[in-house]
């Protein structure tokens, strides 16, 4: 097929996830058909080869073209492409998988429910929470707290978990069992004055009156992800999650850690909650599970909830929660495969070790620019955010769209970064097996977009 009718095809047939409607109706929205990948870069139907800096959505953490993980596919496809995972039946891959997940999570976790995407492994999540409460006797214990900016889902609920507007507008949500405190970002902190330890106490105190205003009785769990990822990038401050975890566990409020984006080594720990000290009593898994070979996600289950779970009784019945598609054999394939190779070829490190290097690299060469207020990151996670001015941190007025137009300039250029739907902030997630002399090209091209949007300041 010609890319022409491809392009026509496209326009009359697919109606493609974020798709900016006015956009759309001028005819502004350029098509690029993405027809290959290798390593960090991606290749399109005009000859184009991108350096994704972005592993597609922060997911091919392998990177791209792992015959191994094709061939397992394959292999699965041949043998057994599909059976359900209900009750009383298994694969060898689905039921590996589930071994090599909690022999890699916190020794805490006990048992793993499959799903396809983040969005639906939390939706797991929450049932389970109401599940448990139901069986302790508390059925009023319902509400999820999440963070104004973390991003959950895009579901009905997982959409009123995140805490970004654009998931709510025009959608009715939040939902009003859902509750959002504030974003733990620093760098975007309204009072200037405020010392890190002492913002981090804000954050704390706000949770605490929140739970207090709203009833502990009636709050059932709190979510977040170790790093906040679409909401911008942001690690959190020093202590941030020291201070969050004793008011939980005070108000016996469960803990549900995301990790869809830093799970399986993004943070250059195999978990988010080992690199913070987390003591979850969920964790959230898709995207590196398999790298997004194809589609997996679980929702990890400690072993003091499973203990509760267990207590369910005849009257209890089946847990009335499960898809056609639940631990797909052939996404279980991927993921064994995905594993295995997140191990062989040690990316875990690589992300640690290349991951700073990337920051370093990219501190360099923007580090002094007048209009950079910030270069964070964790792992192999990169964020620079973009300010009218320094001083004071003054942000630049929306309607310039700075984050946009440095992302365009950067592709340009022949690199794959994101503009973070919040602030004008560029974001950096590349596949885990980034080399040094990439992750310089990145730091380089991006100075050169900055240099092209902003001056050289
Ligand atoms: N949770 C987090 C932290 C995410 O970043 C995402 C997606 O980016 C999701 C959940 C939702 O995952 P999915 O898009 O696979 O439904």
């Amino acid at each position: 097929l010609k890319n022409d009718q491809l392009d026509a095809w496209d326009r009359a047939y697919f109606l493609h996830p974020s798709t900016h409607l006015a956009q759309h109706a001028r005819g502004e929205s350029p098509n690029r058909i993405v027809a290959g990948g290798s390593g960090v870069f991606i290749e399109d139907r005009d000859g184009n080869r991108l350096l994704d800096a972005f592993a597609g959505l922060y997911c091919v953490n392998v990177g791209y073209g792992r015959t191994e993980i094709a061939e397992a596919i394959a292999a699965q496809a041949r043998e057994l492409a599909y059976y359900h995972a209900y009750v009383g039946h298994g694969t060898e891959a689905s039921i590996t998988l589930a071994k090599m997940v909690l022999e890699r999570a916190p020794k805490t976790m006990s048992k793993v429910y499959f799903g396809l995407g983040g969005s639906d492994a939390n939706e797991t999540n929450i049932k389970l929470v109401w599940y448990y409460n139901n069986i302790l006797g508390r059925p009023r214990k319902k509400k999820i707290i999440s963070r104004w900016r973390g991003y959950h889902g895009s579901g009905l609920m997982t959409g009123s978990l995140t805490g970004l507007e654009l998931f709510h507008r025009k959608f009715d949500l939040p939902f009003d069992t859902v509750l959002h405190t504030l974003a733990p970002d620093y760098f975007r902190r309204a009072d200037l004055a405020l010392s890190e330890a002492e913002f981090v106490a804000l954050c704390a105190a706000e949770l605490e009156a929140l739970i207090e205003r709203e009833g502990a009785d009636t709050v059932a769990a709190f979510i977040g992800e170790p790093v906040l990822g679409t909401g911008g990038i942001v690690p959190p401050p020093a202590g941030y999650w020291a201070a969050i975890q004793p008011i939980l566990k005070k108000h016996d409020i469960l803990f549900i850690a995301d990790e869809v984006v830093t799970g399986f080594g993004r943070l250059g720990s195999m978990f988010g909650s080992a690199h913070y000290d987390l003591e979850p009593d969920f964790i959230t898994i898709a995207k590196g599970l398999t790298s997004a070979y194809a589609p997996l996600s679980g929702s990890i289950v400690s072993e003091r909830v499973w203990k509760v779970l267990e207590r369910g009784t005849d009257e209890t019945g089946p847990i009335g929660h499960g898809w056609t598609y639940s631990a797909h054999p052939i996404g279980a394939a991927a993921g064994v495969a995905n594993l295995e190779l997140i191990d062989r070829l040690g990316l875990v490190r690589n992300a640690a070790e290349t991951g700073a290097y990337l920051r370093k690299a990219v501190v360099e060469a923007l580090g002094r620019h007048p209009n950079v207020g910030d270069i964070r990151g964790e792992g192999m996670l990169c964020a620079v955010e973009f300010v009218e001015t320094r001083d004071g941190r003054r942000f630049f007025d929306p309607a310039r769209k700075i984050g946009p137009q440095v992302a365009a300039a950067l592709l340009r250029r022949g690199v794959i970064g994101r503009a973070m739907p919040q602030g004008d902030i560029l974001g950096f997630a590349p596949p885990l097996c980034l080399s040094r002399a990439e992750a310089e090209r990145i730091a380089e091209a991006t100075a050169d977009a900055v240099a092209e949007v902003l001056g050289n300041g």
